[in-house]
């Protein structure tokens, strides 16, 4: 039997208790990990263990696979009309909307976001994207070709029976919706991990996931380790496809994995450094908002943070002394406190590694403009970090750094700044401030990126295509364009007159 994870909420924002088990979730039921082992699940504000949840293992991934292609075959896949999946997907968004705000508090605990960054951003795309895949459950279908008069020809889009979802830590619940809305709406069973790091809001989802009425095995959850149990759903001779969202360096290992194995189809949402140009014909006051809110958002945990933000000469001095004054006053504290705008990083490992790049700018020269420390001496927290007099060789320029830290360069005119932005192994997101919209839309064409955002940034909706060119990822997220990653394209041809 499982353990029940129970939390009491007693903070200025929010006062509810939680409740909930934290075994692995397989076919429907709570349970231990094969070895009995658990992983401790710390709140980052703290550095204290909160919880501790099951550790599951190569051999759990076997009995999740064998539940989920079991309900495949008998109870989800062809088996179930999409008007129920999609009466299913919707009780779950009222589900969770019912309970959105337990899931923004538990979002905020292991996490550290601020709960009403959790709230009006995380839960509620969340929610969003549940009611949107529900929409599309029933409206699945192929097309007919037309051929000859003595043939009937069309395609079917068939779900793929068992599917991998891998998940990292920096939006444990919005990744979950993001990855199980398409693959649910079109019929397929899931095998999941969520980060370890952040595992309490995929555990709630579960009972929620029940509760609406899923048949067992349609969804299982698997709390582990990347290098066990990540390892085992990618290389699955019985999983057919794997999505995943994490870092560039694991994505070339699931791919690997899956080559290896049986050649399942592979999604990948990779990482980002993504320019943000700002023209000298800017509204600056909102340049400078937007510029703030796309490298600090989430504490610039984001793989769509604008932290390469490159500013016009015209305009610089001004910029960076707004700037400046914004960052200053981003209040960094308790998730939970009702002014927090930035709280910890979610875990010691990725607090260190943003130290570890911070000291590394300032080794290969980079100027630290405004931060570079520690906030305070208990949990993971940095102070917003401002970079200038950077070249482009530096890592602090080059790789995706995952925290707060902004690197402010000066360009001159278009073609450089384009050379200078398309600069990266990278090609996640970019935007450009103008308001030029002619100078705005060319700029906006001309850079390689997945999505390309004028005068704003960080904007996502649930029906809008997401994903990388380059070394940014495979595939693309939410719309319709997500439901084409979870269906199988059958051809089939009648014979209605051919004599052979
Ligand atoms: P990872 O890419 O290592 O982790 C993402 C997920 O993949 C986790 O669930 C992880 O499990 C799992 N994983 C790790 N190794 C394997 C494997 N061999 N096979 C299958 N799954 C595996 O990200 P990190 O947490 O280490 O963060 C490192 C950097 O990655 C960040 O600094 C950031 O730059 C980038 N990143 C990008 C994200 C994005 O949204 N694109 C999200 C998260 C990170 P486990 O945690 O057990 O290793």
């Amino acid at each position: 039997m499982s353990q029940i994870f129970t939390h009491e909420f007693n903070t200025p924002v929010y006062k509810g208790k939680t409740s909930f088990h934290t075994g692995l979730y397989i076919n429907g039921k709570f349970v231990e990990g094969s070895d009995k082992t658990t992983i401790d699940i710390v709140n980052p504000a703290t550095g204290k263990v909160i919880a501790k949840v099951a550790e599951a293992t190569p051999k759990d991934v076997d009995i999740a696979v064998e539940a989920a292609q079991k309900a495949f075959d008998t109870t989800w896949g062809l088996n179930m009309g999409g008007s129920e999946r999609s009466r299913l997907l919707a009780k779950l968004a009222r589900l969770m909307e019912e309970h959105q705000e337990e899931l923004a508090a538990l979002e905020a605990l292991d996490n550290g976001k601020t709960f009403s960054w959790a709230m009006n951003a995380d839960t509620a795309v969340a929610i969003d994207t549940i009611r949107y895949y529900a929409g599309w459950a029933d409206k699945i279908h192929g097309q007919v070709q037309e051929t000859d008069e003595k043939k009937l020809t069309y395609s079917r889009h068939e779900p793929i029976g068992v599917v991998g979802q891998i998940i990292p830590w920096n939006f444990p619940l919005l990744m979950l919706t993001w990855k199980i809305g398409p693959a649910l709406a079109t019929g397929n069973c899931i095998v999941m991990k969520p980060s370890e790091f952040t595992p309490l809001t995929a555990l709630r989802m579960c009972e929620l996931i029940q509760e609406a009425g899923f048949p067992a095995g349609v969804f299982n959850l698997l709390t582990g380790y990347g290098s066990t149990v990540g390892a085992a759903i990618s290389s699955h001779m019985k999983i057919e496809k794997v999505a995943f969202t994490g870092s560039t360096m694991v994505g070339r290992k699931i791919m690997e994995a899956a080559a290896r194995s049986n050649l399942k189809n592979v999604t990948l949402e990779l990482g980002g450094k993504n320019p943000n140009i700002i023209f000298n014909d800017a509204d600056l006051d909102q340049a400078v908002n937007w510029a703030v809110h796309g490298s600090y958002w989430n504490h610039g945990q984001a793989c769509t943070a604008g932290s390469r933000i490159f500013v016009q000469s015209g305009i610089y001095d001004e910029f960076l002394a707004k700037f400046t004054d914004r960052c200053r006053s981003l209040k960094v504290g308790d998730p939970f406190a009702p002014d927090s705008y930035q709280g910890p990083q979610a875990s010691k490992a990725q607090y260190d590694r943003i130290m570890e790049f911070i000291q590394s700018g300032k080794d290969q020269g980079a100027t630290v403009h405004l931060g570079g420390d520690r906030n305070g001496t208990e949990g993971y927290y940095i102070n917003p970090t401002i970079f200038t007099n950077t070249t482009p060789d530096m890592k602090i320029v080059q790789e995706e750094i995952f925290g707060p830290v902004g690197v402010i360069i000066k360009f001159e005119d278009e073609e450089d700044v384009i050379r200078q932005a398309n600069d990266t192994l990278y090609g996640l997101a970019a935007a450009v401030f103008s308001q030029n919209i002619t100078r705005a839309i060319n700029t906006a064409h001309r850079l390689k990126a997945g999505t390309a955002w004028i005068n704003c940034v960080n904007q996502i909706h649930t029906n809008v295509p997401f994903g990388g060119f380059k070394q940014s990822g495979i595939g693309r997220e939410l719309g319709e364009y997500a439901l084409h990653n979870y269906t199988a394209v059958k051809a089939v041809q009648v014979n209605l007159g051919y004599v052979m």
